[in-house]
């Protein structure tokens, strides 16, 4: 038996380091617990936007270099999206079109306001919506378009903007993968009529469970802030007479964010630039690790594009390269090196009941037209063929884990025969 058979087949791990490998949220410091703990004896309800709630709502907009006014906190990214969603006039009968491979918390909420929403192809080199395909999406119907920057690719928005301008629709920009990132130099949620960044404990910047909305549109500031938090807040915030009339009830819901959760977010943020140099110097070198590993297709990263956070490292497999060994295989493969890898959550929103059963018992005699997403499409192929990795933070500890998971993806390539032969036992 050689030194380099496979461990799948009995050899020997490449990597020894023990799982988890990314690890994530990094703990809280010293003056984090102490600012947690002097919060519980002072106030642990914020009603309107004091403390930590409107401190980090201001971090938020500096974060954004002050490109746009408003920003308010919710209790989750999903709240702060279905805000954005009414704020932005979707109702019975509108439309709002976005990527068909995307976090389905994207879309979702539109199905509570009883919108209807149209998946478009994404464009394999952004893992955005594809323009072509956003364009030909669009009916009289069709009132948003919701650019996701997934994984922390930032969506062609000089398309996207261009397209929304002709045709009259509002853009939401869902970057809840993407704190940090720009295109051309600008931060993304800066370009769209509305942004929604989640904080949730698994993203770049993480209150544990939030998210922020961000407007430089006063109406959309209004209605988002009346749908989520009545009385106080909506009495001091909305600016609109007619809609302020609303603050004792405002839309009827409560969606606001812990001043706990503020706090954790405003520490996360504030570690946050030098979190995103250490990623962008780890994620660089294993790519340059991984761009003679014949059966992979790196990341592609823009020209124009900053990537901020990253979330997730996301090559493509490429089967033919590998003898067509199964995606399933090659990640039997890879975690018997010892890799934490795994196929992106997903799948595709078509896939899922809420967008593809017209008739269900979540919305009773609704007449819902089913998404139906093309086979063959971008979304498809990038959903069956992408691996994830840990996105490494630790510069430059990880280095060393680093080239252990590129050695181990160097070892399959050489030990290709081997695997192709264990496949073809496995049918
Ligand atoms: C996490 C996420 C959401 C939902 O945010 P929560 O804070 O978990 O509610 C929405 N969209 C995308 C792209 C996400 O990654």
């Amino acid at each position: 038996m050689s030194t380099d058979e496979l461990a799948l087949l009995g050899g020997e791990p490449v990597i020894r380091q023990p799982l988890p490998h990314e690890v994530w949220p990094p703990p809280a410091g010293e003056d984090e617990l102490a600012e947690l703990a002097r919060q519980r004896n002072t106030d642990i309800s914020i009603k309107g936007n004091a403390g930590p709630v409107g401190a980090l709502e201001e971090d938020f907009l500096r974060f954004l270099d002050g490109r746009v006014r408003h920003a308010v906190t919710f209790n989750s990214g999903t709240s702060a999206l279905f805000a954005a969603y009414f704020a932005l006039g979707v109702r019975e009968g509108a439309e709002v079109i976005g990527p068909a491979l995307t976090y389905h918390a994207a879309l979702s909420p539109v199905f509570a306001l009883r919108g209807d929403v149209v998946l478009a192809d994404i464009d394999p080199a952004t893992r955005c919506l594809d323009p072509k395909a956003l364009e030909a999406s669009i009916t009289e119907r069709t009132r948003v378009v919701t650019a996701v920057h997934q994984w922390g690719h930032p969506c062609d928005m000089d398309a996207v903007l261009d397209i929304a301008g002709r045709h009259g629709l509002r853009v939401l920009e869902d970057c809840s993968h993407a704190h940090g990132s720009r295109y051309r130099g600008r931060p993304v949620g800066t370009f769209g009529d509305a942004a929604v960044f989640s904080l949730q404990a698994n993203k770049a910047v993480f209150a544990g469970e939030g998210g922020i909305l961000v407007t430089d549109d006063a109406q959309v500031h209004d209605r988002a802030t009346l749908l989520g938090h009545y009385r106080d807040r909506s009495r001091d915030a909305v600016l609109d007479a007619q809609l302020r009339a609303f603050w004792v009830t405002g839309y009827g819901l409560k969606l606001r964010m812990s001043p706990f959760n503020a706090i954790v977010a405003r520490h996360a943020l504030a570690a946050f630039p030098a979190r995103k140099q250490a990623r962008h110097r780890c994620l660089r070198h294993f790519g340059e690790r991984l761009a003679t590993v014949p059966y992979l297709e790196p990341v592609h990263v823009a020209d124009e594009a900053d990537m901020g956070a990253w979330y997730g490292y996301k090559p493509l497999y490429r089967p033919g390269a590998l003898g067509g060994v199964p995606r399933a295989t090659l990640i039997e493969a890879l975690r018997a090196e010892g890799m934490e890898v795994g196929a992106p959550s997903g799948p595709r929103l078509g896939t899922l009941p809420l967008y593809s059963s017209p008739d269900n018992p979540l919305f009773p005699g609704a007449d819902k037209r089913p998404s139906t997403p093309a086979p063959g499409s971008h979304a498809e192929h990038v959903e069956q063929h992408a691996l994830s990795l840990p996105t490494f933070t630790a510069w430059p500890d990880d280095v060393p884990l680093i080239d252990a998971y590129a050695e181990a993806f160097h070892k399959i390539a050489r030990n290709r025969d081997a695997l192709v032969r264990h496949a073809a036992t496995r049918g």
